[in-house]
This record gives structure tokens, C-alpha cells and sequence, in this order.
């Protein structure tokens, strides 16, 4: 690189840190390292879809594959520390990267808010490995038992608890076809400490959701706190419910990296930012990690990603800095084939075309971070199944 670059490294190889590396990677006046711990992207919206029979490839896309034809520095490593006084950013393989600007884009970390066993039992849908787990588990289960297990428990009543719920019992029923086994009553449940479903939307949608479940035959316990789980139950509010399949979808926390490095943090344990989106003189925080008003959606990822990288650029041609104004993201919650629900400021749409609205936004979500045609086919790899089961593998693709 030359002197007169300006070395920009970004850590987090997700939403945030991606779409500010494609946004510098076109001004020659940035020499830009991307630096994550996987060599993947994770497209965590499709994975509650990958746990029940749709292909990984649809929640996961290489790295080296977004960046083909960008001038962006890919290395894969594990941030550890800052070097503040040297402007240096340390990795768990002893590497140490230096910078003249950092963005942060690590994301949250699952948090099982110290509940006894679930750590240890609970199955969850945060990484592809996981969702990959329990579509195993899901199978193991039932060919092993040749009937559905007692309950399935998901603990969550956010976005992610009600995409898994919806989905499951036709995937329970689709396994149980494939395998000959005999279709009995299956019972899902989802549990959720707070008296209300996805308690940011408003109420109308709440309950639009809470019908459809119910239709879909999955039962509600709500402002029900889960207090342990063991092998084979799971507690709550003082009662046991039999189960082998506890999915936990309810908790996750900041980063640790951003403890461990001394940032100031709110009482969430968010990153306390500036009107930049600064935390500290050339270091700047972006999505999940953020302090703003809507953090802990993809949206707000890009959107940040898009303020901070226009202000950098507008900081080297010496043009007045924009001030962040929080971007109200729009909610789509599928729950169940087909059906989803749309929440756009006052207007709402449910069912059929809330579905196709969200078949759309994955397309766009893909487009803003590949050319429209890697984008298209990356969205076209949402239509097709894969099993691991060799029995399933069959069917599916008959
Ligand atoms: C199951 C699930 C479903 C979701 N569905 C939706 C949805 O439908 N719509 C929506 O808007 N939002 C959804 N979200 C939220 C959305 O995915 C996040 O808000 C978004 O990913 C945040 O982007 P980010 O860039 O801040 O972090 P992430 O996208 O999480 O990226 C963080 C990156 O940092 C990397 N990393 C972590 N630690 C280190 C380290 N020490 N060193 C280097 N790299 C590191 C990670 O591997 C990852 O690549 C969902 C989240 C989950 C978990």
C-alpha cells in the first residue's frame, strides 16, 4: 500500500463489516483489510429454514466469493485486543494487524443467562453448525424412536422462536412420511418470559402471530420463565415438560471482545457510540454492537455500515460529516409455510404476500452484498432441500 492510503481494517466478516468493505473497497484512496474469524458470511435470516430441510448453501457464502473482484485484503483470524497507543489490533494466532482507522462489526454472542443445563442440552439455530445439529437431532430422534418426541420446546418469542416454530411441525410430519412412521399428535411448544410475542411489535401484530401459531397447532406459554433444563425435561415456572428437543432462540449479549478491551458500555452492555457512530478517536462500532436505536438487525448492519463509510470518504475530500439519524428497519416474520408477517411503520400485511415480501427481501438483502447475478443465485438456492439422511436425500430429490 502507499503512504498516502488510508488503512482502514474492519473486523467481522457479517452484515456491518462487509458492507463497509465493499462500500471503500471502489476508492483507491482506502487500503482495506476485512479481518474475521470464519472464512464464511453467515445469513442468519435462512438458518431457522436450513434446521428444517432447505440447503446450508443458502445461509452461508464464502468469503473469497463476495470479494472476487474487490480490492479488499481478506484475512481470517480472531481479534483479540487493541494496541490503542500503537494503533494496532492483536489476533489469537499472535498476528497483530495495524490500522489508521478500525470499524467493529463482531456481532452478539448466545447468552443462556446462567439457566441451569442449557448450555450443556439446549439445541440452538445461531450458526450453521448448530442448525445442522439439530436437523440431525430432529432425524436421530424419530428414526430412533419411530414416534415424534414428547414436545419440542423452543424458548423464544422473537422473530427467530416463531420462524423456527412455524416451520417445524411440517418438517416433523415431512421426516415421519419419508421414514414410514406413524403420524401421531405432535406437540410444540414456545415458551417466552415477556406476556407477549415479539414484544417491539405492535399489538395487532403480536396477536396476528399468536393465531397463526395456534392455528399451526404450536402452543403458547407465555411470561413463563425457564428456570433449568436436564437430559430430559426442561422447568418451567416450577413445572417440567418432557423433552429431548429444547431449542433455545431467547438470549444473546454483546461481544465479549468489547469488555475485555475496555469500551464503554451501556447497562445492556452495548457499545456507548457518537453521533459518528464512534466509540473512541478512530474507532468506530457498527450493528449488533452498537448502542442506536434499532441495533440487532441485519438492516441496521448495512445501514450503519453505509453512514460510516460516506463520512470517511467525506472526511478525506474535507467535506462536513453527516450527523446518524436511526433508520426504523422494516420487521418481516415468516411463521409458518407461506405465511408471514410485514411491519413497515403503520402499515401491516399478513399471510401469502407477507411471505412473498419476505422472499423478496432475502434477494435484496443478498443484492447488497453480491453483483445482482451472484445475488440471484444465491436467493434461487432458498427453493431447494437438503438432507443429510440418506433416506430423505431420496425422497427430496425425487
Ligand atoms: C437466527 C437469526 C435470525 C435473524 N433473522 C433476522 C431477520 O430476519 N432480519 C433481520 O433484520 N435481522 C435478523 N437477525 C439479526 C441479524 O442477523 C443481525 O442483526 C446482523 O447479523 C448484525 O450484523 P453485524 O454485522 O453487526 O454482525 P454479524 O452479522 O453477526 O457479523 C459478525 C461477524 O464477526 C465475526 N466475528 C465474531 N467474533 C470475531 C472475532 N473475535 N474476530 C473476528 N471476527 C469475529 C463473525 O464470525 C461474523 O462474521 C437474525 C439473527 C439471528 C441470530
Amino acid at each position: 500500500m502507499s503512504d498516502s492510503e488510508e488503512r482502514v481494517l474492519i473486523v467481522g466478516g457479517g452484515f456491518g463489516g462487509i458492507k463497509a468493505a465493499l462500500k471503500l473497497a471502489d476508492d483507491e484512496r482506502f487500503h482495506v483489510t476485512l479481518l474475521s474469524d470464519k472464512p464464511n458470511f453467515r445469513y442468519y435470516p435462512s438458518l431457522f429454514h436450513t434446521a428444517t430441510g432447505g440447503r446450508a448453501a443458502q445461509s452461508s457464502i464464502a468469503l473469497s466469493s463476495i470479494f472476487a473482484e474487490e480490492s479488499v485484503d481478506i484475512v481470517i483470524g480472531q481479534a483479540t485486543k487493541i494496541d490503542r497507543k500503537n494503533k494496532a489490533l492483536h489476533t489469537a494466532d499472535g498476528k497483530v494487524h495495524h490500522y489508521n482507522t478500525l470499524i467493529l462489526a463482531l456481532g452478539v454472542v448466545t447468552n443462556y443467562f446462567g439457566i441451569k443445563g442449557l448450555e450443556q442440552y439446549a439445541y440452538g439455530i445461531k450458526s450453521l453448525e448448530e442448525a445442522e445439529r439439530l436437523k440431525a437431532h430432529l432425524h436421530q430422534q424419530l428414526t430412533d424412536e419411530h414416534e415424534p418426541d414428547l414436545n419440542y420446546v423452543i424458548i423464544g418469542g422473537g422473530p427467530t422462536g416463531i420462524e423456527l416454530a412455524g416451520q417445524l411441525p411440517q418438517y416433523i410430519r415431512y421426516i415421519m412420511d419419508n421414514h414410514g412412521i406413524k403420524h401421531r399428535a405432535i406437540h410444540i411448544d414456545l415458551v417466552e418470559a415477556a406476556p407477549s410475542l415479539v414484544p417491539r411489535l405492535p399489538k395487532d401484530t403480536q396477536r396476528a402471530i399468536a393465531r397463526q401459531l395456534r392455528r399451526l397447532g404450536i402452543r403458547l406459554y407465555l411470561g413463563q420463565t425457564v428456570q433449568a433444563e436436564t437430559a430430559d425435561s426442561l422447568m418451567v415456572n416450577g413445572k417440567p415438560i418432557q423433552s429431548h428437543t429444547v431449542i433455545w432462540t431467547a438470549g444473546v449479549t454483546n461481544h465479549p471482545f468489547f469488555k475485555e478491551n475496555q469500551f464503554a458500555l451501556t447497562d445492556h452492555g452495548k457499545v456507548v457510540v457518537d453521533e459518528h457512530l464512534q466509540a473512541e478517536p478512530h474507532i468506530f462500532v457498527l450493528g449488533d454492537n452498537a448502542d442506536t436505536k434499532y441495533s440487532g438487525m441485519a438492516q441496521t448492519a448495512l445501514y450503519d455500515a453505509i453512514f460510516v463509510t460516506h463520512n470517511l470518504k467525506r472526511y478525506l475530500s474535507n467535506e462536513t460529516l453527516r450527523v446518524y439519524e436511526p433508520k426504523q428497519p422494516i420487521s418481516v416474520i415468516p411463521a409458518g409455510p407461506h405465511w408471514a408477517a410485514v411491519v413497515a411503520g403503520k402499515f401491516r400485511l399478513y399471510g401469502w404476500l407477507g411471505w412473498a415480501l419476505r422472499e423478496a427481501a432475502d434477494l435484496d438483502g443478498f443484492k447488497e452484498l453480491e453483483p445482482w447475478w451472484k445475488a440471484g443465485a444465491q436467493w434461487m438456492t432458498e427453493f431447494g432441500t437438503e438432507e443429510s439422511c440418506p433416506i430423505c436425500a431420496v425422497v427430496s430429490h425425487t
